[in-house]
């Protein structure tokens, strides 16, 4: 069992297996997807996270980048699926299709978070330079389709899309998913300080006008659900703030991160990361992790940009 030294235990991981992106989203990005880059293999992700499953980690969010633009990665899934961990996949879903969703539902791949900023086209073109809002919808209606944990993922930018919070618990309500509204973090070479935006401001007005009820731990389902806060909107509607800015929630953190770079990282909001690459053996393996696990910090410490984008660490 891994434990830091704030005696968290870490049984998640996440891993970042592209820094590519078909999206170039204002805040995240800026590339092209088919720009060479040297990606990390299969073998050697999969080298690090079987030490990490003897260790403990029994829980893993794929990521990236847009992990569908690798080719190999259902048959990863497939091979991470073979230690017996639990994989959850965050996507834009814009290369989801209904056979790619068939293979991995029967991989009993059951959580899956999209990220969808925006339900208006021009906006969409806006945040993410593709028009593709339509494909995004409808692959999310596919995904409601099956027997699956389905998320919304939501950025609120100041005078980007603030306006949209009601609008976007409505349309996540209709396709079975909960909706999570995230506060714009400083990562990255693109962060722009203009348009965050404290969700704590929105909760506040949502609760004046009597239509939030937060919910606690003791709520069945909140295990479930992921860090940030939780409420009952208009009494039947789960919706979740994350809020690592305005209200931080590093008590419970139970997670470290491999990124694209073959890198493990102890937090999202601290500039330092262990090289992974050129181990010689599982027993050094296991040395880094102890290591980074010491260099977890107690939380976030956002007061300085972080210098990885996103992509790379696996957002
Ligand atoms: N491409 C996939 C997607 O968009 O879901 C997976 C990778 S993306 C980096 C994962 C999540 O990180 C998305 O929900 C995205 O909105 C979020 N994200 C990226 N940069 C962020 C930032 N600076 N602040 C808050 N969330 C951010
Ligand atoms: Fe791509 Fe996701 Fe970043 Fe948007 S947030 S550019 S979809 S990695």
């Amino acid at each position: 069992m891994l434990i830091d030294k704030y005696g968290r235990k870490i049984t998640y991981l996440r891993v970042s297996v592209t820094e590519r992106c078909n999206f170039n989203c204002t805040y995240c990005s800026s590339t092209d997807p088919t720009e060479s880059v040297n990606e990390v293999s299969l073998e050697d992700y999969l080298r690090i996270i079987k030490v990490l499953s003897h260790l403990g980690i029994n829980r893993i969010r794929l990521t990236g980048g847009e992990p569908f633009l690798r080719t190999d990665f259902v048959e990863f899934i497939s091979e991470i699926k073979k230690l017996n961990i639990d994989v959850a996949i965050t996507t834009n879903a814009s290369l989801l299709s209904e056979s790619i969703i068939t293979k991995l539902d029967k991989l009993n791949i059951k959580r899956f978070n999209v990220s969808l900023d925006t339900l208006n086209k021009n906006r969409f073109y806006e945040i993410t330079k593709t028009r593709l809002l339509n494909r995004v919808i409808e692959n999310i209606k596919i995904l409601s389709s099956y027997d699956i944990n389905l998320k919304l993922n939501c950025v609120i930018m100041k005078s980007i899309n603030s306006d949209e919070v009601e609008e976007f618990i409505e349309f996540a309500s209709k396709h079975n998913a909960i909706i999570r509204f995230i506060e714009l973090m400083p990562i990255g070479p693109h962060y722009n300080k203009q348009l965050f935006l404290p969700l704590t401001e929105i909760i506040d007005k949502l609760i004046k006008k009597k239509k939030l009820k937060e919910i606690t731990p003791d709520y069945g389902y909140f295990d479930n659900l992921g860090p940030g806060r939780y409420f009952i909107y208009n009494l039947n509607k789960i919706i979740g703030f994350i809020t690592p800015l305005s209200n931080p929630f590093c008590n419970n953190c139970n997670r470290l991160r491999i990124t694209s770079k073959l890198t493990l990282r102890s937090c999202l909001g601290y500039n330092y990361e262990i090289d992974l690459k050129n181990v010689s053996s599982d027993d050094e393996i296991k040395l880094k992790i102890f290591e980074a696990l010491q260099t977890k910090p107690q939380k976030y410490s956002f007061d300085t940009t972080i210098k990885d984008c996103m992509r790379s660490i696996g957002g």
